[in-house]
């Protein structure tokens, strides 16, 4: 993710329906259960998937510590990170109903007679992950002083954004998968800077044309359109854009994002010399990548190029 800067600035998507190119991929792919950006994954889809997190895993730097996330966190957590200023329309919240049992049953049974029980629901202290990398910034501050190289870590979650569409490349409930960097601001540019470069030579490796361009988060309203300027003049977040077929607008399949102090004030993160610390991260958009692979080099897996099968172990 980004700070209370992020999602993807993806502007793209891919019709759906009888003119979609993708038809035959999502047939493939995707069963529908009820609700749009919301899919059951087929084996196949499921067998790429591994294969791409095993290829990301072997990117790691040997010295991350790894964490995995839950698709839900602490709201407080989130509400203190800024995420509410940012994007409160992609935000999730877990609800449930409270209360006595009488009133819990009573809420519940309201359904049969066509009530709204849903009126009864009241906001949990949880809501969904929208990034994979919000909880790690207190986990770390709450350790003391950063040691003298700062530090790195591999986090994922399945995140959660309320964008509902029928679009193979926005789904509502998708995996990320980040690398994250706390430290000096130099150390935080050298790993952006590194892992942009890097990037590229992966979907190269994938047999995937992309392009990497400057970016920005798709801010709330009217100030947040001000934000996204002022993102993309301070060039604080890239992407890499691929093509899902020939003529497509491209889809932000990762983002690099410099967060500056961000989470190093927010949570009084501190590095070895006492001042705050800076983090940035690099985010692998695993669904979106995996419906590249499929989109660019189709449904049928021994037909995949030798560098895509090699990079995957295929
Ligand atoms: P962001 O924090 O917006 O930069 O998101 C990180 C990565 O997650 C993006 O580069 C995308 O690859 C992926 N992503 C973001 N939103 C979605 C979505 N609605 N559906 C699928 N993947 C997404
Ligand atoms: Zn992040």
């Amino acid at each position: 993710m980004s700070p209370p800067l992020s999602q993807p600035s993806h502007s793209q998507s891919c019709a759906s329906s009888a003119d979609d190119p993708l038809e035959r991929v999502r047939a493939a792919l995707f069963h529908r259960i009820g609700a749009d950006g919301v899919y059951a994954r087929t084996g196949l889809y499921e067998e790429v998937l591994q294969r791409l997190t095993a290829f990301v895993t072997r990117q790691r730097d040997p010295r991350a510590e790894v964490l995995r996330f839950p698709p839900v966190m602490s709201r407080s957590q989130l509400e203190k990170s800024g995420y509410l200023k940012s994007f409160p329309n992609l935000l999730g919240c877990v609800c449930a109903l409270h209360g006595t049992e009488a009133e819990v049953r009573a809420a519940a049974d309201s359904h049969e007679t066509g009530g709204d029980w849903t009126s009864s629901l009241a906001p949990s202290d949880l809501v969904l992950s929208p990034a994979a990398c919000y909880p790690v910034y207190p986990i770390v501050a709450g350790r003391g002083r950063l040691p003298r190289d700062g530090g790195i870590y591999d986090v994922a979650a399945d995140c959660f954004r309320r964008e509902p569409s029928r679009a193979l490349d926005r789904l509502q409930s998708f995996r990320m998968r980040e690398f994250v960097r706390i430290g000096t601001p130099e150390a935080i540019q050298a790993f952006r800077e590194e892992w942009m470069g890097r990037a590229q030579r992966l979907a190269g490796e994938l047999a995937l044309p992309c392009e990497l361009d400057v970016a920005n988060d798709p801010f709330f309203g009217r100030v947040g359109q001000m934000m996204a300027v002022s993102q993309r003049q301070q060039a604080l977040k890239f992407e890499l854009l691929i093509p899902y077929y020939e003529g497509a607008k491209p889809t932000a399949c990762m983002s690099f994002n410099c967060h500056r102090d961000h989470f190093g004030v927010t949570w009084g993160i501190e590095s070895e010399d006492g001042t705050v610390a800076h983090t940035s991260c690099v985010a692998f958009g695993m669904d979106r990548l995996a419906v590249a692979l499929f989109c660019v080099h189709g449904i049928e897996l021994t037909r995949w190029p030798a560098s895509a099968r090699r990079a995957l172990e295929l």
